[in-house]
Parts: C-alpha cells; sequence; structure tokens
C-alpha cells in the first residue's frame, strides 16, 4: 500500500543505499488510503511499526467513517538509480563518487568533515528528491557546484574546473572572478 508516492520512492531509495527511512510525517500517513470496508478514503494511521525485519512498515489504521480498523504493509523495494556519463554510458548510482570529488575539492580548506558531509547529504536529497530512474551525470555536477559554491569558493573553483573542463587559465580566471564579485 502506498501512502505518499514521493515518501514511498524516498524510502526505497534511501533504503537502497544503505540507510532507512521512513516517512514520519503526520500529513503524508493516511493520504489516499481507503477504507477496505466502507470504501471512503477518510482514514487515519493509529500506530506505525517497523515489520519484516525493517524491510516493511506495518501501520494500523482506522476508518472515520465506519470506525473499523484495518492493517497496511509498505514493503520497501529496491529501486537502483543510474547515471548517464557524457560518453551516454550507464553506472549504477554510487554514493561514493560524489564524496570523492568534493573531498578531492576540498583538500586542504578549513571546512568540518561534519560540514562537509552534510552538504553532501543536501546533495544526495537533492539528486533523490528529482525522483528519476535515470540521471545524468551534468545534472549531478550542478548540484554539486551549486552547494560547493555556497560552502567554499577555492572549492567551488577546483571542482568546476575539472567538472567543466577548463581549457585554459583565462577560462579559469573568469570563472573565480564571477564568484569573488
Ligand atoms: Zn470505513
Amino acid at each position: 500500500m502506498i501512502d505518499s508516492i514521493r515518501g514511498f520512492r524516498y524510502t526505497q531509495i534511501m533504503k537502497n543505499h544503505g540507510r532507512e527511512y521512513f516517512p514520519a510525517d503526520k500529513e503524508k500517513e493516511g493520504s489516499f488510503v481507503k477504507c477496505p470496508f466502507c470504501n471512503k478514503d477518510n482514514t487515519h494511521v493509529v500506530d506505525s511499526r517497523p515489520a519484516d525485519d525493517n524491510c516493511a512498515i506495518r501501520r494500523r489504521r482506522l476508518c472515520d467513517d465506519c470506525g473499523r480498523r484495518f492493517t497496511t504493509y509498505e514493503k520497501v523495494e529496491t529501486i537502483p538509480m543510474t547515471v548517464i556519463k557524457k560518453d551516454q554510458t550507464r553506472q549504477e548510482y554510487d554514493r561514493s563518487k560524489i564524496e570523492a570529488g568534493v573531498m578531492r575539492a576540498c583538500y586542504k580548506r578549513p571546512l568540518p568533515i561534519d560540514e562537509i558531509r552534510e552538504m553532501i547529504d543536501r546533495i544526495e536529497l537533492e539528486i533523490f528528491n528529482l525522483e528519476e530512474k535515470e540521471i545524468s551525470s551534468n545534472v549531478i555536477g550542478e548540484i554539486v557546484m551549486d552547494k560547493l559554491k555556497e560552502l567554499d569558493a577555492v572549492a567551488y573553483v577546483r571542482f568546476a574546473s575539472v567538472y567543466r573542463e577548463f581549457r585554459d587559465i583565462n577560462t579559469f580566471m573568469d570563472e573565480l572572478k564571477k564568484i569573488l564579485e
């Protein structure tokens, strides 16, 4: 039973990448779920708990129309996300690749590691929230640059110079000037 497409997709993806996330948002819970007895969708969740070794979530629901209770299970499925590279080849999405690129860009910068990790989390969240099964590496690169720009100018320019393949020092300086202005 799917409560919320967005929440469910998010659950699947987070699970797929070694973490668990169950939408606890009360507004999401209970929406779209019809009562199996009277077919009205005026139901709400009275209890949620992990089931099936944390691979599912079991919810007790109450129908506000007929007062009956029923149970739904949300199964966590694995949907791998694919990254389309510049040469059009496909690769499975891998957080560690983003981490490696960001870490290289932040090398010897005065940035707390927690702040960098938090930024990577925000990058990943933005990627997942696109809800695409396939995502171009360009899109990922732009999201990374966007976040790096807010964090540290030098790290941003380092990343951009590799990513955008600056051909000469002038392009590099132009980019630098743009962000220092
Ligand atoms: Zn009912």
